[in-house]
Formats: structure tokens, C-alpha cells, sequence
């Protein structure tokens, strides 16, 4: 085939494939110049997928009569004028594509009035070409009428998907928008009936009200920051979900930079980071983060369609994020009861336990005046601070006994308390490991005689790469042959096992990863998951109250490491509602 120019009609449509995907692309378009052009009310309405009709309305400034043609121009554009202006894009188009390109693809009519034009103008396009301009009674602003989407590109019309996927899309979109813009008033209408109305008051949180339902936003929690040293000139404002609200995919987490909605898989990292521990494996939660930087100091133009940004310093960006989120989560209080004097009473009385602390660590690690120094500094009125952070985790609990030997049956100041003694005793080594591992202070149980132990190849090298956080957990392990080590000694806390068995599987865990990043993490969690005491162990009442209180002295005493929940609560009120005494 010899070369040709193409047609100006072809070329503008294959131009169009770019910004024009979907009808949802559409949508996006359309809103986005409404909010370029200031406007505070903005109704979409919607017929048969976005193929039938999609209608942008809104009350923004309007285009001149005299520019109308223009708007449909290639590289048309109000918003930049030079190459400076690249730099640093305040405005959510920039291109000048979006007008010619939807004009491309289907029948557009535009009414636009300016406040300061005596009457509305209404133009229509046919196939990219002006067929009727005329006088047309509007109020201030725009309305863009998108009709027969891909008639004329069979080619796109059979790559979309069903009418209710391309809706959801659509929906998406303007939730999007909605939530990006809380102070502009938003409508979506699907088929004739109103789906969609946030207030534009301002109010995220009246936004989410809208979008979910008023129980998930009274439910989440505000994240903000600006100040912290490191932060730059990145800063970080939203919503998010408490561990209590929780989705079963990804979707629910929104991110926008400078009020545009991108898509970051950076930012999404930065998220599940933070909610690490928090959160049961596959479950996620809903977030609107804001983030605010110097235009300059993000790209814009690297996305056809915008939908992903590049940060000049994607290092501090992620970290700001990161650290802003877990901040809201660790000062959370899931288990909302104060600790006063009274509630510290059964304490008091269940520090006769203390007599048998060390049922859950061996004498090695010398962890049974550790835990009585901490039960008597927590006694102290003195330690203010230490008593703060306690509130924020348990409350008080007494143990009562045991449920086929494997849930501790416990009371609290607010009814009752059922604790997985695994997932417990997981949470409780695991920070307890963590803590230690660096600080040299895990025992080493050494072995009277030895243990060869034979590795695959990808055990090897596991050892070697990871030989000073082996021995800093308690390991005592050297080479013995090509393909085989000598164990020496093993943690103290790995009992009533096979030190060559306990090494293997540290080895392959720790090569799995487990959902752990950090490799201290993946090993403090492996030696706790083989140190815990399993379901279906009987326990003593000394060993169920040592339990408690170790648990009630961890950080994140709710959820094994893995987040599966340690404990249910049934609460004094659920109790008498049950029994119908309220
Ligand atoms: P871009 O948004 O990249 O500038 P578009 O093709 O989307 O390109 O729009 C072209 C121009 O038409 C815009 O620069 C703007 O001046 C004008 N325009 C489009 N939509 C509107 C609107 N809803 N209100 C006011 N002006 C608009
Ligand atoms: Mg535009």
C-alpha cells in the first residue's frame, strides 16, 4: 500500500480514540471544563449507557458567541498559552482536544451563555462539522449535548462493555468529581432518575453522605496534615474509613492531586502500608486523600487521558501519605472505654497473677521481671503518659475461662470478651519481637548437640542474605557444606519443636513474604507464629490471666498481626438488648 495523508474526518477520529474511550471519558471531559470554567452547579444526565444521550449542564462562565467555533478547534485552548504555562497546570484541561474529538465521534449541540451576553448562543455539530448556530434563550453558562456517542466508530462501539458497566463507570466518574470538589454541587441523573445530588456546601463529609450513606460518613475519620518536618510542600487533607468500614476491593480508595482524580498505584501502596495490621487480609478501606503540592511539582501531561500524574519527588509524596494515615489510625481507640480508678481495681486484684508471670516466655529471656517492672509501672500514678496510651487500647479484663480450649472467656468494664488465644499470643510475641530485634535482647536457647540441617538452594541463600537478622532474632546457625548448616541454638521462644523444622519454615515464610514488607516484620511474625500457643491447649487460670494482661499491654491489641481480629466484644448493652432487660 503506497503512503497517504489521511482524511481530515480519519484523522480526527483516530485522534479522538485517545481522549474519547468510552462514555465515561466523555463525561469526564465535559465535567472537567464545567469545573475549569468555575461553575458551583453541575448536572450530568445520562440515557442508554452514555451511547443514547450524556448532557453536561452547568453555571459556569460560558464561551463568547464569537469563539464557539473555535472551542471545536484541534488545539484549542483558553487555558495555557505558552510553553511555561506546561509547567505548572492549575486547570484540569490544557490540551484544547476534548471539544473537536467528542464532535468527532457523535452528534454535539452546545447553548452557552456568558453573564455579560444579552441572550445564549446554540451551536450544533454534525460528523465535526457546524451544522445550525443560532440564538437560543439559556441562562448564564453551558450545556453540552452529546447524542449517537460512536454510531459513526463501530470499531469502539464493540469493544464497550454492557450499558450497566458503562454506567457504573459514568458513576464513577461524577462521585469522583463530587468528592474532588465538595463545594460545587453535583447532580447525576441515569435514565431519568436522580441518582446522585451533593450538597456543595463545602462538606466533604456531606459529599461521602451522599455518595455511601450517612452512617459510613459520620463514621470516618479526618486526616490532615501540613506541618510535620519532612512533609515539604506536600500536604495531605481527606477522609478515611476506621478499621470498622471496610470494602471487599480497592475501588473505595479515591486520590486527588490538586482536585484532580488520579489513579496512583504509589499512593494506593502508601495506603495499604499504612493500614497494615489494621485490616483483615482482603479487606480495604474507603479514603478520600487530597493532596496539595506545587503545580510545578507535578506532571500532568504524561496520561492521554490524565488519569496518572508523575511527582518530581515521589519519595516525600508517598511518605507524607503514609505517615498521615497510620497517624489516624494508631491514635484510633476501636475499644472506647476509659480506664479509671475504679475499672483499675480488678487489675490490682488480678496482680496476684503476677506471682506465675512467665508462663508465656521461657526464663531465658528474663521476661518474667519484665513483665512485673511493667505491671508496677503501670500501677504508678506517676507514669502519665504510659497510663494515656493504655487507654487508648484495652480496657481492664478479667478472665473467666475457657472455651474449647481455645478462646479465653473474659470480662470487661463493658460486658463480655472472647480472645482467639492464638491470634493473641501471635499479637503479643509478635510486638514483642519486633521490639527486641534490633536491641539484641531475644534469647538464644542453645542446643546441647547440634542439628545439620540440608537447604534447597533459595533457603541458602535466604540464610546468608539474612544471617545478622537471624542471629539478631536468637538464631545461632553457620555454614556446614555447600548445601547444608549447623544450628546451634535457636530463640528461646521457639518451643516444643524441631529446631531444624522451626528453621525451615522461618525460611520459607520469610521467602513468601506473608503480606510483610519490612523483613524484620515477616520474621518477628514467623518466630511468633511458631512461639504461640496453639487452639485446643488447655490453660490455666494463672496462664488465661497472663494472657490478658500481656495482650492489654500491646499496641495493636485488637487484631493478629495478620489483622484477623484477636477478640470479639459483646458489649453490656448488646448483652441487654439480647435479653430484652432494655
Ligand atoms: P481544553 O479544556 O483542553 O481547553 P476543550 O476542547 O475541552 O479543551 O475546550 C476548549 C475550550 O472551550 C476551553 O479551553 C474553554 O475555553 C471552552 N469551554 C469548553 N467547555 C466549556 C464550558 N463548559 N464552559 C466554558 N468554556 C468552555
Ligand atoms: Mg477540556
Amino acid at each position: 500500500m503506497s503512503i497517504k495523508v489521511l482524511s481530515q474526518d480519519m484523522a480526527s477520529k483516530i485522534a479522538a480514540g485517545e481522549v474519547v474511550e468510552r462514555p465515561a471519558s466523555v463525561v469526564k471531559e465535559l465535567v472537567e471544563n464545567s469545573l475549569d470554567a468555575s461553575a458551583s452547579v453541575i448536572t450530568v444526565e445520562v440515557k442508554g449507557g452514555g451511547l443514547e444521550l450524556i448532557r453536561v449542564t452547568d453555571n459556569g462562565h460560558g464561551i463568547e458567541s464569537g469563539e464557539m467555533e473555535l472551542a471545536f478547534q484541534r488545539f484549542a485552548t483558553s487555558k495555557i498559552e505558552s510553553l511555561n504555562d506546561l509547567e505548572a497546570i492549575s486547570t484540569l484541561g490544557f490540551r484544547g482536544e476534548a471539544l473537536p474529538s467528542i464532535a468527532a465521534v457523535a452528534h454535539v449541540t452546545l447553548t452557552s451563555r456568558t453573564p455579560g451576553g444579552e441572550t445564549g448562543i446554540l451551536i450544533e455539530f454534525k460528523h465535526g462539522e457546524v451544522v445550525k448556530k443560532t440564538v437560543q434563550g439559556c441562562p448564564t453558562g453551558t450545556s453540552v449535548t452529546v447524542r449517537g456517542l460512536f454510531q459513526n466508530v463501530p470499531a469502539r462501539l464493540k469493544f464497550l462493555k454492557s450499558t450497566g458497566s458503562e454506567m457504573s463507570k459514568i458513576q464513577a466518574v461524577v462521585t469522583h468529581y463530587a468528592m474532588a470538589y465538595p463545594q460545587v454541587r453535583f447532580a447525576l441523573i441515569i435514565e431519568g432518575s436522580q441518582v446522585l445530588l451533593t450538597q456543595g456546601n463545602g462538606v466533604l463529609r456531606d459529599v461521602m453522605a451522599a455518595v455511601y450513606d450517612a452512617g459510613t460518613a459520620e463514621a470516618m475519620l479526618d486526616v490532615g496534615t501540613g506541618t510535620e518536618a519532612g512533609s515539604g510542600n506536600v500536604s495531605v487533607s481527606g477522609l478515611i474509613s476506621p478499621p470498622s468500614v471496610t470494602k471487599s476491593n480497592r475501588s473505595h480508595v479515591a486520590f486527588f492531586v490538586n482536585h484532580r482524580w488520579v489513579q496512583s498505584r504509589l499512593l494506593g501502596y502508601a495506603i495499604e502500608q499504612a493500614y497494615h495490621g489494621f485490616l483483615m487480609e482482603k479487606r480495604y478501606p474507603v479514603a478520600v486523600i487530597n493532596l496539595s503540592l506545587p503545580y510545578e511539582e507535578v506532571d500532568v501531561n504524561v496520561h492521554p487521558t490524565k488519569a496518572e500524574v508523575r511527582f518530581q519527588k515521589e519519595n516525600q509524596v508517598f511518605a507524607v501519605v503514609q505517615r498521615a494515615v497510620r497517624q489516624v489510625l494508631t491514635n484510633l481507640s476501636p475499644v472506647p472505654t476509659i480506664r479509671t480508678v475504679e475499672t483499675d481495681k480488678p487489675f490490682a486484684a488480678s496482680g496476684s497473677a503476677s506471682r506465675h508471670v512467665g508462663a508465656f516466655w521461657p526464663t531465658s529471656l528474663g521476661a518474667a521481671q519484665h513483665s512485673r517492672q511493667e505491671a508496677d509501672n503501670r500501677l504508678q500514678p506517676s507514669k502519665g503518659v504510659q497510663r494515656e496510651t493504655l487507654k487508648k487500647t484495652l480496657p481492664i479484663l478479667r478472665a473467666i475461662g475457657q472455651v474449647q480450649n481455645t478462646y479465653i472467656v473474659a470480662e470487661g468494664p463493658d460486658g463480655l470478651f472472647l480472645i482467639d488465644q492464638h491470634a493473641a499470643h501471635e499479637r503479643v510475641l509478635f510486638e514483642k519481637i519486633k521490639a527486641d530485634i534490633g536491641g539484641k535482647l531475644l534469647a538464644t536457647q542453645n542446643l546441647l548437640e547440634p542439628v545439620a540441617v540440608k537447604l534447597s538452594p533459595e533457603q541458602m541463600e535466604t540464610v546468608k542474605s539474612l544471617s545478622t537478622l537471624l542471629t539478631q532474632a536468637g538464631f545461632d546457625v553457620e555454614p556446614f557444606g555447600a548445601d547444608t548448616y549447623l544450628i546451634r541454638g535457636v530463640p528461646g521462644l521457639v518451643r516444643d519443636e524441631s529446631p531444624a523444622d522451626a528453621l525451615l519454615e522461618i525460611l520459607d515464610f520469610l521467602n513468601e513474604g506473608g503480606g510483610f514488607q519490612d523483613w524484620s516484620e515477616r520474621l518477628a511474625y514467623s518466630v511468633a507464629c511458631h512461639s504461640a500457643i496453639r487452639a485446643g491447649k488447655s490453660l490455666t487460670q494463672e496462664e488465661m490471666n497472663e494472657m490478658v494482661r500481656l495482650l492489654e499491654e500491646c499496641k495493636h491489641p485488637q487484631t493478629c498481626p495478620h489483622g484477623r481480629p484477636t477478640m470479639i466484644h459483646l458489649s453490656s448493652g448488646q448483652l441487654e438488648r439480647e435479653f430484652g432487660r432494655k
